[in-house]
């Protein structure tokens, strides 16, 4: 048993891979920089401040190549980059002493990131050997531009979990967690057993919150105590706990929400727990 580097020990691997093909060099050099801004928008909406780099092309190739790590003292590469416009470099690529970034005029700082995506400007690296061509409307036929771009699935959920996650729980992305809310109905022969068709109810309500759908689950293991589905609900990360006991039993039934990634509790009425719902929003922007 050795739980050192924790999920990212896993020797699996599984990546995404696209391959574009572009009529010259500077379509091509468009295409990536598309590509780049996508991947860092999609790590934006993981709610994980991604850092890119100039890689090195190694074993690939290429005319040149950009890193997407996450920040983390466990990663295995060593950056350099610039703390003020994050410009920066993988660290195997630079033995000297330091760096000054030249639009900031700072010197560079170290960190260790965990590599999730690599971008790579490809040229005619490939599409020459193999002879990868195509008729240009001048009908002359030239070589392909190509450009390769790899995210790895596993790695990222891994590598948010060990970016995000608390000593005693799970923190997941948002958009992976397994649940968004899970809704605890009263203990099996307690006194407020009576209150649980108010626990499937909410639930049936909050399905018709666009963002939460299907992402609900009901806890209703009621063998077990409320106290333990709430811990089990925040040991896996699930980001909103809805305890129905006690106070659903007032005139007007009180429920207890709790925002487990923000350690705060909240009582409401049903009304006002859809609200609550209603008025948020996936906890990332889209915009650039
Ligand atoms: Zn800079």
């Amino acid at each position: 048993m050795n739980p050192k580097l924790g999920l990212l020990r896993g020797k699996e691997f599984l990546m995404k891979d696209m391959y574009t093909f572009d009529s010259n060099e500077e379509n091509s050099q468009v295409t990536y920089e598309v590509l780049c801004s996508a991947y860092s928008q999609l790590f934006r909406m993981l709610g994980i401040d991604a850092m890119k780099v100039k890689g090195s092309s190694g074993d690939i190739g290429g005319k040149s190549s950009h890193e997407f790590h996450f920040i983390s003292d466990i990663g295995e590469d060593e950056l350099l980059y610039c703390p003020k416009c994050r410009n920066g470099i993988n660290g195997e690529l630079y033995e000297g002493k330091t760096i000054v970034c030249e639009t900031c005029n700072i010197s560079y700082e170290r960190c260790n990131g965990i590599e999730v995506g690599h971008a790579f400007l490809l040229g005619t690296t490939y599409s020459k050997p193999f002879q990868a061509k195509f008729g240009s409307s001048e009908n002359v036929t030239e070589f392909l531009q190509m450009g390769c771009y790899g995210l790895g699935l596993s790695r990222i959920l891994a590598a948010s979990v060990e970016c995000l996650s608390k000593d005693d729980s799970i923190r997941w992305p948002f958009l992976i967690a397994p649940y968004y809310v899970s809704v605890i109905p009263p203990k099996k022969g307690s006194k407020e057993e009576s209150v649980q068709a108010l626990a499937y109810s909410l639930a049936e309500s909050l399905t018709k919150i666009s963002w939460l759908k299907s992402n609900i689950i009901i806890d209703d293991r009621t063998n077990f105590t409320i106290g333990k589905r709430i811990n089990e609900a925040s040991s896996l990360g699930i980001p909103y706990v809805i305890v129905v006991s006690k106070r659903a039993q007032e005139d007007i039934p009180i429920l207890e929400i709790i925002d487990v990634y923000n350690d705060k509790t909240f009582f409401l009425s049903h009304k006002e727990t859809i609200s609550f719902f209603r008025d948020k929003t996936l906890t990332y922007s889209v915009t650039e």
